[in-house]
């Protein structure tokens, strides 16, 4: 999610710092995506985006998101539902649990399961550098109709 505390740079500051050419469209995109609470699709971040600069094209919103993540700033998800969506790099890890019926995405962090991947690994003779867990569920409620 997009909240960074308090010192820490924002991603307009980590573009910069990557001597990335930030044209003012370029920091406009930056900012919804700092601001997403959710994990935006580019037809979404577009949406967003173009409400405050409507010379924004969706190819723009594409071709910065895409420079984003090759800058290792922002991430990319596929939740299963054919769209990429867009998440800035965490400060914490946190894994994601995505309600197929809503579409809902939820985040989360366990450290009962960040211990038993790094011995999952350890034991196969590695050390753990990264990894991704997504859950799919149903609302309990909705269990058996
Ligand atoms: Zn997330």
């Amino acid at each position: 999610m997009g909240i960074r505390p308090a010192g820490e740079a924002t991603l307009e500051e980590q573009c910069v710092t990557r001597n990335m050419r930030m044209t003012e469209q370029r920091r406009v995109i930056a900012r919804v995506l700092e601001a997403a609470e959710d994990h935006p699709d580019v037809e979404e971040l577009y949406r967003r985006a173009s409400a405050i600069d409507p010379r924004i094209s969706l190819s723009t919103v594409y071709r910065t998101v895409n420079l984003f993540e090759e800058a290792g700033l922002v991430t990319k998800h596929d939740f299963k539902d054919g769209r990429a969506r867009f998440e800035q790099i965490p400060d914490e890890h946190h894994d994601h649990l995505i309600d197929i019926r809503s579409g809902k995405v939820i985040e989360f962090r366990n450290e009962d399961i960040e211990a038993i991947q790094e011995l999952i690994a350890k034991k196969l003779g590695y050390k753990l550098v990264d990894h991704r867990l997504e859950l799919y569920a149903v609302p309990l409620a909705e269990k058996d109709g």
